[in-house]
């Protein structure tokens, strides 16, 4: 049996107060919550805080990106070693928005998968199509090629140590969530693909499913067998919400 694992993803989301509130409510409501893996990814400059409020408490917190560097000349980055010197447990990689928007191809989230459990970090592998690639059927063929790439970086050892989390890029923030069978198929595609190479891999990985999951749809999705749980954006914003969801998931 997996163990389920709800992820909050604030993105760019969040003053200290703000985080203080929604920190205290996930924690206040957290009680009957008692087999999930709880965490939470806050913006780079609200993690002191976060770690500060949530030491001691079962909530982790990670990074929403990292650099693929340990130091140096990289204005503007962070790395994994300052991620870990603040506690963080677990760092996106590879999700959408940093895909599209900021240019990250298969070969530089395989570098940052391979930092992060360089030091110690359980990367979130987030992979998806876009509306385009899905309508003309090559689902597969995309998020193959996403996995493959880190696989090939890495080797299928490494993704015992790590988390993959199916985003489909048409249902992040837009309200449309895939239907809990197109999520299923191709979550029950990933660890298939896996399985061609170590079956005992494929069948220890968590696989969550991202996009437009709320505490009203998060039950029929995480009932399906290869759900194992939810990267979670808009939600994780609001404490009831997002308690909802870690609920469904227990
Ligand atoms: C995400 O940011 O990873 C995400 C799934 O967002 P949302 O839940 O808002 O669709």
């Amino acid at each position: 049996m997996r163990r389920r694992v709800v992820a909050g993803n604030w993105k760019m989301n969040g003053t200290q107060a703000e985080a203080a509130a929604l920190i205290r409510g996930i924690e206040q409501g957290l009680g009957d919550v008692r087999r999930t893996e709880v965490l939470v990814c806050p913006p780079f400059v609200l993690i002191p805080i976060v770690a500060e409020w949530l030491g001691g408490s079962r909530v982790a917190w990670g990074g929403q990106n990292l650099s693929a560097h340990k130091s140096g000349a990289y204005t503007g980055e962070v790395s994994g070693p300052m991620l870990r010197d603040f506690g963080c447990s677990h760092v996106i990689v590879g999700h959408s928005e940093r895909r599209a928007l900021y240019g990250e191809d298969d070969q530089t989230v395989a570098e940052k998968f391979r930092a992060a459990q360089g030091v110690g970090l359980v990367p979130i592998l987030c992979v998806g199509e876009t509306l385009a690639e899905r309508e003309s059927n090559e689902t597969e063929r995309v998020v193959a090629r996403q996995i493959d790439a880190v696989v090939g970086m890495v080797g299928i050892g490494a993704m015992d140590s790590a988390i993959v989390a199916y985003e489909p890029v048409w249902a992040i923030g837009t309200g449309r969530t895939a239907t809990p069978e197109q999520a299923q198929a191709v979550h029950a595609f990933i660890r298939g693909r896996l399985a061609q190479t170590s079956s005992t891999v494929a069948e220890r990985l968590r696989i969550l499913y991202g996009g437009s999951v709320k505490g009203a749809n998060a039950r029929q999705l995480f009932a399906q067998p290869d759900i194992d749980g939810g990267l979670i954006g808009g939600a994780s914003l609001d404490a009831q919400e997002f308690l909802g969801i870690c609920r469904a998931a227990d």
